[in-house]
C-alpha cells in the first residue's frame, strides 16, 4: 500500500477509476446460497474478480472435548486461498495472513450468531478463495453470513461487508486490487444493517479524521448494497425460482 509509485491513472479527470467505475460504485456482485450438497449451509460469491466458496458444518460435537464451552457454542473459521487463486502460485500451507483473516472474520461474525443457543457445540466455517482480486475478506465475510443463514444457524442479523478507501486523494467505495496496491488507504468494514452495528473495521493507510468519518459512511453504504444481495440470495433459494 502506498509504497509503490502508481504507474496507471487511478482516477481520471472525469472521476472514473482504473476499472471504469465511479467513486461510489461497487464492483459487480453475485451471491448464491446453497451450492454444496454435503455442507449444512453454503454460499458462493463473485465480487468483481473475487470468487469465493463458503461451507458451514454444524452445530456439531467439539473434538477434543475440552475445547468446548458448556455455556455457549463456538465458531471456528478457516479462510484459505487456493494456490491458483493469485497470479503467482501461493503455498497451500496456511500463511500468517490467512490465519489473521480467519481470526478477523470469526470475530466479525460472532456478534451476529446466537452461539448461546447451542452450548458445547461448534459451527465450522470453511472459506475457500478460488480467485482473489483485492477485498477477499469482505467478500468472504458477506458470503459466510449467507452460508450461516442457509445452514439455519440462529442469527441476530447478517454481516454485510465492503471496503472503502482513499485513491488519488479521493474517498472511494470498494477498493480493487490495483487501488489497494497503489492507493493511499483501504478500510474493510463489516456491518449489521438491521442492528446498525459495525463488527469489522480495519484500516491500512493514513487518513485525517474527516476522511476517516467519510470512509466509514461510504463503506457502510457499500455494506447496505451487499446486504440487499445477501437477502436476495436467500429469498431466491427459499422462495424463488426453485433452481436449487
Ligand atoms: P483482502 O483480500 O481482504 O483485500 P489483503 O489486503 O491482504 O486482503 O490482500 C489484497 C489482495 O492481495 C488479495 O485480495 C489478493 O488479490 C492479493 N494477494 C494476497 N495474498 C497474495 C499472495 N500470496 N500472492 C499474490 N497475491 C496475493
Amino acid at each position: 500500500m502506498g509504497g509503490r509509485e502508481a504507474t496507471m491513472v487511478l482516477l481520471d479527470e472525469n472521476g472514473i477509476r482504473c476499472d471504469g467505475r465511479k467513486i461510489d460504485e461497487t464492483r459487480k456482485i453475485m451471491i448464491k446460497a446453497g451450492v454444496l450438497k454435503n455442507a449444512d449451509g453454503s454460499a458462493y460469491i463473485e465480487f468483481g474478480d473475487n470468487k469465493i466458496l463458503v461451507g458451514i458444518f454444524g452445530p456439531r460435537d467439539v473434538h477434543p472435548k475440552h475445547m468446548s464451552d458448556t455455556d455457549t457454542g463456538i465458531l471456528r473459521v478457516r479462510y484459505h486461498m487456493e494456490p491458483f487463486s493469485v497470479t503467482e502460485r501461493k503455498n497451500p500451507a496456511p500463511s500468517r495472513r490467512e490465519i489473521e483473516i480467519s481470526k478477523v472474520i470469526k470475530e466479525a461474525l460472532e456478534p451476529a450468531v446466537m452461539l448461546e443457543k447451542f452450548p458445547r457445540t461448534a459451527v465450522d466455517v470453511f472459506i475457500e478463495v478460488l480467485q482473489a482480486d483485492g477485498g477477499t475478506r469482505c467478500a468472504a465475510l458477506s458470503a459466510a453470513s449467507v452460508a450461516l443463514a442457509d445452514a439455519g444457524i440462529p442469527m441476530r442479523d447478517m454481516v454485510a461487508a465492503c471496503a472503502s478507501g482513499k485513491v488519488a486523494d479521493t474517498i472511494v467505495l470498494d477498493v480493487n486490487n490495483e487501488e489497494d496496491q497503489a492507493g493511499q488507504a483501504d478500510m474493510p468494514i463489516g456491518y449489521m444493517p438491521n442492528l446498525k452495528k459495525i463488527t469489522l473495521l480495519q484500516l491500512d493507510g493514513i487518513l485525517t479524521s474527516d476522511e476517516f468519518k467519510k470512509c466509514v459512511d461510504v463503506g457502510i453504504n457499500g455494506c447496505k448494497i451487499v446486504y440487499e444481495l445477501q437477502k436476495k440470495a436467500l429469498t431466491d433459494k427459499y422462495f424463488g425460482n426453485g433452481s436449487n
